[in-house]
């Protein structure tokens, strides 16, 4: 288990790299915020709970992974909200607690197998975030009150 942290900010344009159209879309926060924060983190994959201030509260996995346009001296923060929106909420503040790891950043031999593996982490988290040490967390007053 890891200690729980708590981030949040506007959802901003990431890199359009398609991930929406894989079916996975993350909601990319600005990572610069808290780069001291994210690189006390190790590269990998998380899970915990996403809270959009209209749209309620919902399990997200994400990564937490290098962004190669920038040197290396950032990470990106990825979260894929585990949840089927009607319309995009780039600008709305989202707030998420990050209570569980998954597994490290990893290379996969082809787009297929990422994908599946990412699918996954997924399943992977919606399962451990009904077990009572995850889903608590769900009422942070952090989530509650964005
Ligand atoms: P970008 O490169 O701009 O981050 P993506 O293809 O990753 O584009 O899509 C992310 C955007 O899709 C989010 O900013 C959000 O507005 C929207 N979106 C819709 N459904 C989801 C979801 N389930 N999880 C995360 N973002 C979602
Ligand atoms: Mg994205």
């Amino acid at each position: 288990p890891i200690e729980p942290w708590y981030i949040g900010g506007p959802v901003i344009k990431g890199f359009g790299r398609g991930s929406k159209v894989l079916g996975i879309p993350t909601a990319n926060l600005p990572a610069e915020n808290f780069s001291a924060l994210l690189s006390e983190h190790t590269s990998g994959v998380y899970f915990g709970w996403a809270a959009l201030a209209t749209l309620g509260i919902y399990k997200m996995v994400m990564s937490i992974g290098w962004n190669p346009y920038f040197d290396n001296t950032e990470k990106t923060i990825e979260p894929w909200l585990l949840h089927e929106f009607n319309e995009d909420f780039y600008g709305e503040e989202l707030r998420l607690a990050i209570v569980g790891y998954i597994r490290p950043e990893a290379n996969f031999p082809s787009l297929e197998s990422l994908i599946a593996r990412i699918h996954e982490d997924g399943r992977i988290a919606e399962k451990a975030l009904d077990l009572p040490i995850y889903a608590c967390y769900k009422d942070s007053p952090y989530l509650q009150n964005s």
